[in-house]
């Protein structure tokens, strides 16, 4: 095997220029001779790989049959000029951003199997900001064979999000015909994703819906208290209360239902469903008020008094009560100014749940 020169760029940076022996004015002796997969040769110091790569260390510290014999190692499978970025890399812990979008695979995969940990993270992180659609299935294979998780996940999230596309690469097309183990991993990832992202939306929906609620029973206190707008207690003008309503969407619904309610004729046999919903808002209401004595929300009382008789028989309810309870609570404390304004205007959509 002949000696090859060295690439411009290694010649810029030998590897060992750090082993420069200042007093000599010479390197200090060479003792390892790294063989790649071109026939390249390239000459390294024993210690300077045992020190930095406990696998090069005991390959170093093998047996031998002459003690006194240049030791040669064999790396191979990946480009010659990678090897030399690793093996410098053993001398001076730096890589160019251009021998990571040259070699940062082959820097994972060396600094993986020789159990180099810092070049691994930083090829790693180097490989995460070149992730690209045509790559992505690629690193991926990789990082799983390397076990970065970082990585894999990274691309396990760019695949899910940009399926469409990544199925017309020819890695996915490899990765159908030569693994399908990953392939089926790859496709579980997406389902559960997509689960996630539906049991959040369905999550948030709830949440905004008890918050609805929630405020449609401040509403019905301050209608039946102080009376609004238009809707008031029979011994108060609500017209004298000037004041505009912080909650007008929701209560506006809810006096339009408060109305219908008192005047419906259909209501005394059931018969109506907006009846029905307003009747659930007073029982609602009764299940959250904690003053049903001085109460003058219609049948705080009475719906109070029932709930005694028939205690512990309703399960769904009291969960709902409890959520409506939370909901207002979590929402005031977990949401940012603008959020909450935003939600604000969102319940506009509450005059649908009252009319
Ligand atoms: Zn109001
Ligand atoms: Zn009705
Ligand atoms: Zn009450």
């Amino acid at each position: 095997m002949s000696t090859i020169e060295f690439s411009d760029e290694l010649i810029r940076n030998p590897p060992f220029s750090d082993n420069f022996d200042q007093s000599t004015g010479g390197f200090s002796e060479v003792d390892v001779q790294i063989i790649t997969s071109g026939g390249m040769r390239i000459p390294a110091h024993r210690s300077i790989l045992a020190s930095s790569s406990p696998v090069l260390e005991s390959i170093i510290d093998r047996p031998r049959k002459h003690r006194s014999s240049e030791i040669t190692i064999p790396i191979l499978g990946v480009p010659c000029d990678a090897v030399a970025v690793f093996i410098r890399f053993l001398y001076r812990p730096m890589c160019t951003e251009e021998e990571m979008d040259k070699y940062g695979i082959h820097l994972l995969a060396l600094s993986h199997v020789f159990l180099v940990p810092h070049l691994k993270q930083r090829s790693a992180k180097a490989l995460i900001e070149r992730l690209t659609i045509d790559n992505v299935v690629d690193v991926l294979q990789l990082a799983r064979l390397c076990d970065t998780p970082d990585l894999y996940l990274k691309c396990m999230k760019m695949i899910s999000s940009n399926f469409k596309a990544v199925e017309y690469t020819e890695g996915w097309k490899f990765l159908q015909n030569h693994d399908p183990w990953l392939e089926l991993k790859i496709l579980e990832f997406i389902d559960e994703t997509e689960l996630r992202k539906k049991k959040t939306r369905r999550h948030r929906e709830e949440q905004s819906l008890y918050l609805q609620l929630s405020e449609a029973m401040e509403c019905l206190e301050h209608i039946c208290t102080e009376g609004c707008t238009s809707v008031g207690p029979h011994d108060m003008d609500p017209s004298k209360n000037k004041g505009q309503c912080s909650k007008f969407a929701t209560c506006q619904g809810l006096q339009i239902l408060i109305r219908h309610f008192a005047t419906c004729k259909r209501r005394a046999n059931g018969g109506c469903s907006r009846c029905k919903r307003m009747w659930q808002l007073f029982r609602l209401h009764s299940s959250i008020c904690d003053q049903p004595d001085l109460c003058r929300v219609p049948l705080c009382r009475q719906f109070k008094l029932k709930a005694q008789v028939k205690k512990g028989d309703d399960a769904r309810w009291r969960l709902l009560v409890r959520k409506v309870i939370s909901a207002k609570a979590i929402s005031s404390l977990s949401l940012p100014k603008r959020k909450r304004e935003e939600e604000a205007t969102d319940h506009l959509g509450v005059r649908s749940f009252c009319l």
